[in-house]
């Protein structure tokens, strides 16, 4: 098979570079080693906001955000996106992480982000059923929200595919074709694929791949998981982070409540199973801030893995070995990303400037000492 691109990764942006590639009029096939949206994108909180703490991952994510809304209609796909904009606040009882929040808002705020800082009175407003007593504020954006992470995969995937772009799933990539020092293609068990370029998305596999070319990604994996309950009726209630604890939880579109916490302990590796303590813990978490909702049953819980840098900032762009190209490293909130990585990796592979500098993201910064810490992640 000869083709001008190849991408390693069928999660959200494995799919939405390859969409953006096929719309520029780019050849590509896309090896996927399990099913569409099989890692991290399926297991994902399903969260899109705009409360971010670096100048980077605002700028993106305005663009994300508007761009979803007016997705379903640029990849018309025969299922909904669930894309819905009820807001996200970022609650906390200490006074040093309500500076931080602070800091993130003005950050915010100076890029057009309609982002604020609520006191308790006002978190009662935008989240009713929130037990407040001892909580100092929160910040809140209106227009932050929730997207399906499955259909927005197979979205992207669909309209990849409608523009030619062939899907290989279960077809895992076994090595990277060489010519002189450069990147001319992958191997699979079924055959090889020549290609001009590749790129690398696929999470936390990614420092895997790269390694078969001499490149050293820092990546950690660390298990994250979820649980999600029956659905109830539906009430005002955004999706809620709590920044002392890293327990969170949200409303769905259909009624359920998903509820996560970010345990500081968890595993560091590769993991799709999921624990008892994670159960006790995250509804424990979670009931003290919202007593209501104890009683409503859990439907099934899950876990899925973050691929995770030191400074929780992405890998993007080129590398030093012409042809291999990476976007991973996205941590705990790269679902979101995909609008406006794709549409920058399908750039940079064509050799035109990005239409937001991510610079900071290369991945020479690591041996630069050039790291910038997103604040807003958990
Ligand atoms: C519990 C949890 C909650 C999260 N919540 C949110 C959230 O609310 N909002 C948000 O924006 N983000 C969230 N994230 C993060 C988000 O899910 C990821 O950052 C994002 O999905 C990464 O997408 P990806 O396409 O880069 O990687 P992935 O979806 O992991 O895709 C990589 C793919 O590469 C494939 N692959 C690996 N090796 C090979 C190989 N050799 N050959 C072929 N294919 C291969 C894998 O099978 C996988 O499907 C969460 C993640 C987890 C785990």
């Amino acid at each position: 098979m000869i083709v001008d691109v190849a991408i390693i990764g069928g999660g959200v942006h494995g799919c939405s570079i390859a969409y953006h590639l096929a719309k520029k009029g780019v050849r590509c096939a896309l090896f996927e080693r399990g099913y569409l949206s099989s890692g991290a994108s399926g297991r994902s909180a399903a969260g899109a906001r705009h409360q971010f703490g670096t100048e980077v991952n605002c700028r993106l994510a305005i663009y994300n955000l508007e761009h979803l809304a007016s997705l379903k209609e640029e990849l018309d796909p025969p299922f909904p996106l669930e894309f819905e904009q009820s807001g996200y606040l970022w609650i906390t009882y200490s006074e040093a992480q309500l500076r931080q929040l602070e800091k993130n808002v003005s950050l915010q705020n100076s890029l057009g982000i309609p982002s604020s800082i609520l006191s308790p009175e006002e978190i009662k407003e935008v989240a009713p059923a929130i037990d407040v007593r001892s909580m100092l504020g929160a910040s809140w954006c209106p227009k932050d929200g929730h997207v399906n992470p499955h259909t927005l995969t197979f979205a992207y995937a669909h309209a990849a595919k409608r523009l030619g772009v062939e899907i290989h799933a279960e077809t895992p990539i076994t090595g990277l074709r060489r010519w002189k020092d450069r990147v001319r293609g992958v191997q699979t068990a079924t055959g090889d694929c020549h290609a001009e370029a590749v790129i690398c998305a696929a999470g936390p596999w990614s420092a895997h791949i790269a390694s078969w070319v001499g490149l050293d990604v820092p990546i950690t994996p660390e298990r994250h998981q979820l649980l999600v309950t029956e659905p109830v009726e539906r009430i005002r209630h955004p999706f809620v982070l709590c920044m002392d604890d890293g327990s969170y939880w949200k409303q769905c579109p259909n009624g359920t409540f998903i509820l996560g916490w970010g345990n500081p302990l968890d595993i560091k590796e590769i993991s799709d199973e999921s624990s008892w303590e994670f159960l006790h813990e995250a509804s424990k978490g979670v009931l003290s801030k919202m007593p209501s909702l104890a009683g409503v049953r859990v439907v099934r819980q899950w876990a899925g893995t973050y691929d995770v840098t030191p400074d929780s900032q992405a890998v993007v762009g080129a590398t030093p070995v012409e042809g291999f190209f990476l976007d991973c490293g996205w941590s705990g909130h790269g679902l979101q990303f995909a609008p406006s990585i794709g549409r920058i990796m399908a750039e940079i592979v064509c050799g035109e400037e990005p239409f937001i500098d991510v610079s900071p993201f290369r991945y020479s910064r690591f041996e630069e000492g050039d790291l910038f810490f997103e604040p807003a992640c958990i």
